[in-house]
């Protein structure tokens, strides 16, 4: 297989917290038959509104949330049926970087015991390797070695970050979850920190799932685009492809939320009304429907399905599947 990861009909449904006092507690499908391929070396960006699913399925990734049913395989292993000792080597290959960074490290550990804790958890180097090993993932993120016996708080957001990434890369993974790494960040430093996990990307044979809720950060750095809508992926396709020609009317909307890097191209205007509908009680047919511009009756009763239309580019929308 030419795919690092394969997430075949993923599903994550729990039953929600509300409503205790119904006899029936209500389903969250966070994560509903979710498909995808993540080829070695790859950006993938995973994009949508707060709510969609996004978090959930990277983390179930990772297993750091068991997911309901599905497979996930990687490096053709099906890490769902891994035991608890596999599943803890399996971290050194698949690692997370959230967004609040600040808040993951450890305030009474140093730098240096926040990097090097990994290497000790998995025996990867002591003594003076360690020392050496800290210092060039310190390096490696931008940041001085003097800052190894510095503790979290006296360092910027962006610094923190910058911390994180080298944590994660001290187990030396070959696909990170990165999720939403610059959201919390101040807007002068973002444009940092995400040239340089492109660096790292290429200097390390990285492969990335990024994801946010920024259709504008990922522009930049992924090579592909999937957009995420009510734990179900509604389009998926090449970078270029999504930004000059969407498909799926939310994509649409999306895009026509943020700056038009390309005047040239007249993007059409869509204003989405209202929130994202609550997971544990989606719309019917089309889960888009209650905000869709162009919505057809079939669209409340018909579940469409996600369908190459051309090269590299499928969406789930009954606009494109009537031509099938
Ligand atoms: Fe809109 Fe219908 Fe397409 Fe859903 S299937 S996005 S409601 S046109
Ligand atoms: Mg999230």
């Amino acid at each position: 297989s030419p795919y690092l990861l394969e997430v075949r009909e993923l599903k994550k449904h729990y039953t929600s917290k509300s409503g205790l006092l119904t006899r029936k507690k209500p389903v969250v499908k966070a994560v509903d038959g979710i498909s995808l391929n993540i080829r070695k070396g790859e950006i993938l960006g995973l994009v949508g509104e707060s709510g969609c699913g996004k978090s959930t399925l990277g983390r179930s990734i990772l297993r750091l949330i068991e997911p309901t049913s599905g497979n996930i395989v990687f490096e053709g292993q099906d890490i769902l049926a891994y035991g608890k000792e596999e599943k803890r080597m399996m971290r050194k290959e698949l690692q997370i970087i959230f967004q609040d960074s600040g808040a993951a490290l450890n305030p009474r550990m140093t730098v240096g015991e926040i990097i090097g804790a990994p290497l000790d958890i998995y025996g990867l180097a002591q003594g003076e390797a360690k020392e050496r090993r800290i210092n060039e993932l310190l390096e490696l993120v931008g940041l001085n070695k003097d800052y190894v016996n510095r503790f979290p708080h006296e360092f910027s957001g962006g610094q923190k970050q910058r911390i994180g990434i080298a944590r994660a890369l001290a187990v030396e993974p070959k696909l990170i979850v990165c999720d939403e790494p610059v959201s919390a960040l101040d807007v002068s430093v973002r444009a940092q920190v995400l040239n340089l996990m492109k660096e790292l990307k290429e200097k390390l044979g990285l492969t990335y799932l990024f994801i946010s809720h920024d259709l504008s950060v990922v522009h930049h750095l992924c090579d592909r685009v999937a957009v995420m809508y009510l734990g179900k992926i509604v389009e998926i396709t090449d970078r270029n492809e999504l930004y000059g020609n969407p498909l799926h009317p939310y994509t649409k909307a999306l895009l026509s939320a943020i700056p038009n890097p390309n005047p040239e191209i007249s993007r059409e205007r869509i204003v989405l009304e209202g929130d994202v509908p609550s997971p544990s009680n989606p719309p019917a047919g089309c889960s888009f429907h209650t905000r869709c511009p162009y919505r057809m009756d079939k669209c409340s009763v018909e579940v469409p399905i996600l369908l190459q239309t051309q090269g590299n580019h499928s969406v789930s929308c009954h606009l494109y599947n009537d031509e099938h």
